[in-house]
């Protein structure tokens, strides 16, 4: 299977300090993962800038000003909200973060590549149309589909998210677009406090809440019985995948109990959704992950799987 793994240095280099979960760390684990012979047959491509009218496509021009006019210098951080975080690297992480998103849908539309993994940070999945949030700058995920629409025509786009954190901005940018489809499965109560079942979009939105503690046995029943049919239903030409590999049992930052073979069951479920409605076409965005051992092993678990036949 042609798989492409898109990445920069650059993500390198939003420097979020000492201590904070979300570190260059888990991106340096997750590359070296992904460098043993079974990745082998990866196309490594570097993840692009995104452009103004990409993004602005999802956030308005003043909210892409904001972010732009951000400027800390060397060592310097400002803090965009309580846990989120702009260094002199993040302005251009942001924009490749967004940017291989953009690629990736680029790279499958254009068929050189079926199934894409982007292995980026700032994450995007709490971003608002106004509002970063949760470590998350710019909204990826909804880039993505946004760009699959206006530049390749793909009428009918979805989201799925299998994060430990419910994606409250794919959500907010989603709920009242019926071409678009979001649904996630994600520990509740939980950050950011979104994704109750009851919230549904116009009709357009899943959710799967997980009460702490919930074992693989009930994320896979979430999945078979709760979203995977929703999915199938709405019939996508493009799956966007927000991975997040924060639901590992491992995983400091919240209480699931995941194994990682989860999540190569969850990655094989949606390769066969995409068979049927897209051409096989699958992009995969790293979202979440904290202990660094299981997002890598996790992470190499999941394109493993996408390289499978
Ligand atoms: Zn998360």
């Amino acid at each position: 299977m042609t798989v492409a793994l898109i990445t920069h240095p650059a993500c390198l280099e939003h420097d979020t300090g000492d201590w904070h979960p979300e570190c260059a760390d888990r991106l340096r684990y997750v590359l070296r993962a992904l460098e043993g012979e079974a990745f082998l047959p990866l196309i490594r491509e570097m993840a692009p800038l995104a452009t103004e009218e990409q993004i602005g496509r999802v956030h308005p021009a003043d909210y892409i000003r904001m972010i732009m006019e951000v400027a800390p210098g060397p060592g310097e951080r400002i803090p965009l909200d309580a846990d989120t975080l702009m260094s002199e690297g993040s302005r251009e992480a942001a924009l490749r973060s967004a940017g291989g998103a953009v690629m990736a849908v680029d790279a499958v539309m254009e068929g050189w590549a079926k199934r894409v993994f982007v292995a980026t940070r700032p994450p995007g999945h709490h971003a608002e149309t106004n509002r970063p949030m949760g470590f998350c700058l710019f909204a990826n995920a909804a880039i993505a589909a946004r760009h699959a629409q206006a530049k390749w025509g793909v009428e009918r786009v979805a989201v799925v998210d299998f994060d430990v954190h419910h994606g409250n901005g794919t959500q907010e940018i989603f709920e009242r677009d019926a071409s678009l489809f979001y649904a996630s499965s994600h520990q509740f109560p939980c950050y950011p406090g979104t994704g109750a079942g009851h919230e549904r979009g116009i009709g357009n939105v899943v959710n799967a809440p997980l009460e702490p503690g919930a074992t693989g046995a009930q994320f896979r029943a979430a999945w078979d019985e709760t979203i995977l049919p929703a999915l199938d239903a709405f019939a996508p030409g493009l799956i966007i995948v927000s991975a997040g590999f924060d639901a590992h049992k491992a995983d400091p930052l919240a209480q699931l109990r995941l194994e990682t073979s989860d999540f190569g069951w969850v990655t094989r479920k949606l390769l066969g959704i995409a068979d049927i409605h897209c051409g096989g076409r699958l992009v995969s965005l790293l979202e979440g992950g904290y202990d660094l051992d299981a997002l890598a092993a996790s992470a190499a678990l999941h394109v493993r799987t996408l390289l499978e036949a």
